[in-house]
């Protein structure tokens, strides 16, 4: 009998996608045109339509598109700005980069941010007029509460969709309730570009009109500097990939990772690996798949895992205010003792879910789950 591993996605994605891919870059080549042109103005186009939004506006990252999201929506230096501690640290970095200082919430037994709490802390701090919730891991939070909380104190939202890219709550994608959201193709996400690429979405023109200066040096017109811009264009080259070969493959990818996310939802039967809840009216596109091990056995775990050929990840080891270069930021806010937050950064683990694992990877993880400790 051969030795059973579960293989990372990339390999199998490039041999699903390189004509196409080959084909972009050829048009992108014989255009000669490199940068801002056609390719990224189709790109932006499609991912409107896919998001249901008027405006779509690329940048060359998703955190980038956080911070410039941030300054198109008006921000200004000081402003308090609602958030996670449990996301990528980019999250929290493009808020700081905007100028903003993070007031940190707890999150809920799904990993995202507690919009119950939230709506607390909102009432005890008026000056709070921002709020960057995270979709995490796939899951969108729910849409309703999150629209209720932005109405009842008048918040300016950007939601982080950089790992919700299609996800639905109550039947409507995520990035509609923010003024603003933003997405990430960095090559792990679910749309994963060949290297770096991101973009936000919008139905506020002046906003996306803002943004497009914003990641162009602040130019209005050219040669034009109404604001103090940055350089966060997205290539030609990653727009034509993005649109003609990745795109058009997503929601088939995503149908793969709801139908992984089924067979472990349903086979994973072990009294010490808990799978985490999703958000009760999420439609998640299952970016990660999280479950919670008791935090003195996860190394064990994963160990454990990593000799049955089974990689791993752990989505957060640690918490966003504590890690050491949120020294530098003053006047941080840290609302009670983030022990939900905690948990998950001492519990998670994060089991392989991608759309190209075959059944017979997927029958591996789940045997080797329930071997162990038996
Ligand atoms: C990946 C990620 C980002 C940053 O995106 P980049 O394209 O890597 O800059 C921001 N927020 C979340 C939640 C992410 O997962």
């Amino acid at each position: 009998m051969t030795e059973r591993t579960v293989q990372g996605g990339f390999a199998r994605q490039w041999a699903a996608v390189e004509s196409a891919v080959l084909d972009a870059t050829r048009r992108v080549g014989e255009s000669g045109w490199y940068i801002l042109g056609q390719e990224v103005a189709s790109f932006e186009a499609e991912l409107a339509r896919f998001q249901g939004r008027r405006e779509a506006v690329g940048c060359a990252s998703g955190l980038d598109a956080i911070e410039i999201g941030l300054r198109a929506m008006g921000l200004e230096r000081g402003a308090r700005v609602l958030t996670t501690p449990l996301s990528a640290f980019a999250t929290t970095l493009a808020v700081v980069r905007a100028g903003g200082v993070p007031v940190f919430v707890d999150v809920d037994e799904s990993g995202l941010l507690d919009l119950d709490l939230a709506a607390e802390v909102l009432e005890e701090h008026e000056d709070l007029r921002f709020a960057v919730p995270v979709h995490l891991f796939g899951h969108a939070l729910d849409r309703v509460a999150l629209a209720a909380l932005r109405d009842r104190f008048e918040l300016h939202v950007l939601e982080d969709c950089a790992q919700a890219i299609g996800a639905h709550s109550h039947g409507a994608p995520v990035g509609g309730v923010g003024r603003v959201a933003a997405f990430s193709f960095y090559p792990t996400k679910n749309l994963g570009a060949l290297g770096d690429a991101g973009a936000l979405t919008t139905d506020d023109d002046p906003v996306a009109e803002s943004a497009r200066a914003l990641r162009d040096y602040g130019q209005s017109a050219k040669y034009v500097h109404d604001s103090l811009g940055l350089n966060s264009r997205l290539d030609e080259l990653q727009a034509a990939i993005l649109r003609s070969a990745l795109l058009p493959r997503l929601p088939e990818w995503t149908a793969r990772r709801s139908e992984i996310a089924d067979r472990y939802r349903s086979g994973l039967e072990h009294p010490e690996v808990c799978v985490v809840p999703t958000p009760a009216s999420s439609t998640s596109v299952w970016h990660l798949f999280p479950v919670r091990v008791p935090g003195e056995l996860r190394d064990d775990f994963t160990a454990y895992l990593r000799t049955a050929g089974i990689p791993t990840a752990v989505h957060y080891p640690g918490l966003i205010p504590d890690q050491h270069a949120m020294a530098a930021v003053e006047g941080v806010v840290v609302h009670g003792e983030l022990a939900t937050a905690r948990a998950f950064a001492a519990e998670e683990v994060s089991l392989p879910i991608h759309p190209f694992l075959d059944e017979g990877e997927i029958d591996h993880v789940l045997e080797t789950v329930a071997g162990w400790r038996a």
